[in-house]
């Protein structure tokens, strides 16, 4: 029997898959909007599927387990050296591999209530005990987590912005807390929806790690970027932490189609851009949708929003009736909203549509 830390696990609950509903619902797969997921609804670059299309030929090969071509684009891109760089399957296998390395029975990891589901999980699943601090204002306390740390504490897990409350902590408050954050503590900033801050918004993470090595940066190409599917992210940070993170890491963790289309996505500003300028005119049209409906919502620096409906579950089971799917937050402790990713245009329509006939 598997002890029991690991029986204590609640499972991961993924957005519903189309297919899913479709057969559940008796319903076109056609007719159906998901916006669970915060993906990016305009799909991949057209550099990137080029790139994808020529990885293809070569697919009885093993990938490039050292991803030297997507680290060597990274390089260029950020101005870090290769030995800054950790690749992971998604930035999920990124966290994953912070609890592995980092942490353990004895151990502690510091998160914020309503963070992101994947820091208890991965901090369960090592054997390590979660401390969980209280949000305020539905975002980071970063004074309160500040005051959490203890001697066993080694991770500290902040997502800016958070998911799934899609809270900004500004940059300048980051860089003090990190100055206040004891050597020995990791402290793992989440940027996985970093691209779509506004640019008063934007700060230079990747520019603290010579002045802070405790800090890892991690960062993903399944939002902005388009490639969910293809599970591709990174952590960038000191050498020495990096050097840890590859020895929990598992060989050719990452496949070469993925490699091959991250590579090409990280320099498609235009494709980039074109996401950018979508999710600010979807998060607008989203956000007077509920003005009119009179429902709050939480302002969102990412490519979602959570609003408030009272009996999220109900409501939740309303819109997938109607094949519209959301995504409930309840184990967010937050069982009275239900938060939507940014679609298109028509999906963000469709939703508004039938969202007035499925409140309760
Ligand atoms: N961090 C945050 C805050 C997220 O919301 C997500 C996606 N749900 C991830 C990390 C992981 O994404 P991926 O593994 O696809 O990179």
């Amino acid at each position: 029997l598997a002890p029991a830390h690991i029986r204590a696990i609640s499972p991961y609950q993924p957005g519903k898959p189309i297919s899913e509903l479709a057969r559940e619902m008796g319903l076109d797969e056609a007719s159906i909007v998901k916006l669970a997921s915060n993906e990016n609804p305009l799909g991949v670059g057209e550099k990137t599927r080029e790139a994808m299309q020529r990885a293809l030929a070569d697919i009885a090969r093993y990938p490039d387990g050292n991803g030297f071509e997507l680290k060597d684009a990274l390089c260029r891109r950020y101005g870090v050296a290769i030995d800054q760089i950790v690749l992971g399957n998604g930035s999920n296998d990124v966290l994953e591999m912070v609890a592995g390395a980092f942490l353990g029975p004895e151990r502690e990891a510091v998160f914020a209530q309503h963070a992101f589901a994947v820091y208890p999980l991965a901090t369960q699943a090592a054997g390590a005990k979660g401390i969980q601090v209280p949000a305020k204002n539905f975002g980071h306390d970063l004074d309160a987590m500040l005051a959490a740390i203890t001697p066993a504490t080694r991770v500290v897990f902040i997502a800016n912005p958070n998911n799934p409350t899609g809270t900004f902590i500004p940059g300048p408050e980051l860089e003090a807390f990190l100055a206040r954050v004891p050597a020995d503590v990791l402290v793992v900033l989440d940027e996985a929806y970093t691209e779509y801050l506004a640019p008063d918004q934007r700060y230079d993470a990747i520019g603290w790690i010579a002045r802070f090595p405790n800090l890892l940066v991690s960062r993903t190409f399944s939002k902005a970027y388009g490639l969910a599917g293809l599970r591709v992210g990174y952590g960038l940070g000191n050498p020495a932490v990096i050097d840890l993170l590859n020895r929990v890491r598992q060989p050719f963790n990452v496949c070469s189609v993925g490699l091959a289309a991250a590579a090409a996505a990280l320099f498609d500003d235009d494709f980039l851009e074109r996401s950018y300028v979508a999710n600010a005119a979807g998060m607008q049209q989203l956000t007077q949708g509920f003005q009119r409906l009179g429902l709050d919502w939480i302002p969102s620096a990412g490519n979602f929003v959570t609003f408030k409906v009272g009996d999220g579950a109900a409501v939740n089971a309303a819109l997938l009736a109607q094949g519209v799917i959301v995504r409930p937050i309840g184990g967010y402790g937050m069982p009275e909203w239900l938060r939507v990713s940014i679609g298109l245009e028509s999906e963000n329509a469709r939703f508004l549509e039938v969202l007035p006939d499925c409140l309760v």
